[in-house]
């Protein structure tokens, strides 16, 4: 039974019915395998074995008892470290929140317990989700299962990483301007962002409200589809979610792909695009053309001011999210402050990393007087703008075709010293988040040095099944979901 770990949810789900292994035979795969490779890959910052083997225990109770609960009764999800779940640590891989216990579950969370996961490990990402690549994590250095020199991409790293490795069936992880598609590319599997609004943000810890949105990440795409129905749906405690009739994605994946107009932006192509990446994308593209799709090439023209504006809008979010980290309630509290000024001011400099600080700074200066009109105001007015491209494009096209990211992994290291070209693995994810619409990566090619490619499949509001339609078609007559890397301690 030891490659349960590598399979996908509707193997398992079919297993577990013909009894041919337990939820507590799966989880102990998931866990032996975590355990052989987790000192090369270190995607998790805690992981509680026994509770997650009383999880698999009780959902063998169900199932004998013939009362399943859902599609991932008994299937392990890891989860990022940035998501409340009840009695666990919560420290969104930050000092600040180290001796942290969540006191209740996220709704994510709740939905996902109510279709009968097992709730597996806290997932490594940068601190606060503020990063590309898991370096800013406080507490270790997620590796790259297909290369342990390089990074996972981040913030979502320890959750892409994970899925990646076998260490888990499926993980969440959440997207403020990439940090689920980016990691996914850069690992080779599947990651999707929802629509804003679909997908509930009560229990993650906010770091830019107006763009956060949590999702799936998985090896297949059904697989994503199947996490997806799971983790979605209104929440009243959300003033942004939105209350919609719940779509079953997996289903829409059975039927056969109508013939679409895929739209390629051809600002995403240009300079800047590795040979290798952009070789696997029109690649991946050329199959669809010769299936009998339209491929239409389109232009988004204020591509180029993504960066700027998300690190204008998102700085001024995370700034005033933040504030509630003071020492005073749950965060860290410095023992050496002599006045309550000294309590905010030494709390907060000892608790956040350096990145976390810099966007708080920055965040803080566009929302200052004097400045506020010229960076904020600008910028939200510049979105604006970004929107009308893609709703422009949307009017031609059903769904739009980009690589994930410009580069394949890099190495530790390589950009931990210049923040501005960390900032630009993401630009061809952050338009996405500002735009509030639904994107996945899907893995397409592999470069010469065996790293993953990954491309990304844009779709319209709520066009969800859409995208993992066209991920699904692709991924059926290519070989790059059945690819695994080649981790030294253990059996493949
Ligand atoms: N890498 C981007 C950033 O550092 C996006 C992060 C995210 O999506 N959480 O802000």
């Amino acid at each position: 039974m030891s490659d349960l770990f590598y399979s996908n949810i509707s193997e398992l789900q079919a297993g577990l019915n013909n009894k041919t292994f337990t939820a507590v035979d799966l989880m102990q795969s998931v866990i032996e395998r975590t355990e052989a490779v987790e000192s090369e890959v270190n995607a998790f910052i805690s992981r509680d074995i026994e509770d997650a083997l009383k999880q698999a225990e009780a959902s063998d109770k169900r199932r004998l008892a013939g009362a399943s609960l859902g599609a991932l009764d008994g299937i392990p999800v890891g989860i990022k470290d940035i998501m409340a779940v009840k009695g666990q640590p919560l420290r969104c891989a930050s000092k600040m929140l180290e001796s942290f216990v969540a006191p209740y579950d996220a709704t994510c969370i709740e939905h996902l317990k109510a279709s009968g996961a097992v709730i597996w490990g806290r997932l490594n990402m940068d601190e606060f989700a503020m990063g590309s690549s898991t370096e800013n994590s406080a507490f270790s250095q997620t590796a790259n299962p297909w290369n342990l020199d390089c990074i996972p991409g981040g913030s979502s790293g320890g959750s892409a990483a994970s899925v990646a490795a076998g260490q888990t069936i499926v993980s969440i992880g959440t997207d403020t301007g990439g940090s689920i598609r980016q990691p996914a590319a850069l690992c080779g599997v599947v990651g999707m962002k929802p629509t804003y609004g679909l997908a509930s943000r009560y229990g993650l810890v906010a770091f830019a409200s107006s763009l956060d949105q949590v999702g799936p990440f998985a090896r297949t795409v059904k697989d994503a589809a199947i996490l997806l129905e799971s983790l979605v749906g209104y929440d009243p405690k959300d003033s942004t979610s939105l209350n919609r009739p719940k779509e079953n994605y997996s289903k829409a994946l059975e039927q056969p792909l109508r013939k679409l107009k895929l739209g390629v932006p051809s600002e995403f192509f240009g300079d800047g695009v590795d040979p290798e990446v952009k070789a696997a994308v029109e690649k991946a593209i050329d199959w669809y053309r010769s299936e009998g799709h339209t491929i239409v090439e389109i232009s988004l023209p204020h591509s180029e001011l993504c960066v700027p504006v998300y690190y204008i809008i998102a700085t001024a979010e995370a700034s005033s999210n933040l504030a509630r980290f003071d020492g005073v309630r749950y965060s860290h509290r410095s023992s050496d402050a002599g006045n309550i000024n000294e309590l905010f001011n030494k709390s907060r400099g000892e608790g956040f990393g350096e990145e976390v600080k810099r966007r708080i700074i920055l965040g803080t200066y566009v929302l200052s007087s004097g400045y506020y009109d010229a960076y904020y105001l600008r910028a939200q007015k510049v979105r604006s703008l970004i929107r009308n491209d893609f709703d422009q494009a949307f009017e031609q096209v059903d769904a739009i075709l980009t690589p994930t990211t410009p580069t394949p992994a890099f190495k530790k290291g390589e950009k931990s010293d210049d923040p501005l070209s960390m900032y630009l693995s993401d630009i061809y994810t952050i338009s996405v988040n500002l735009a509030g619409l639904p994107a996945l990566s899907l893995p397409v090619g592999m470069t010469q040095e065996q790293l993953p490619i990954g491309m990304q499949i844009i779709g319209k509001a709520f066009g969800e099944a859409d995208i993992l339609s066209v991920a699904h078609a692709f991924e059926s007559n290519h070989e790059f979901k059945d690819l695994r890397p080649n981790l030294d301690n253990s059996k493949q």
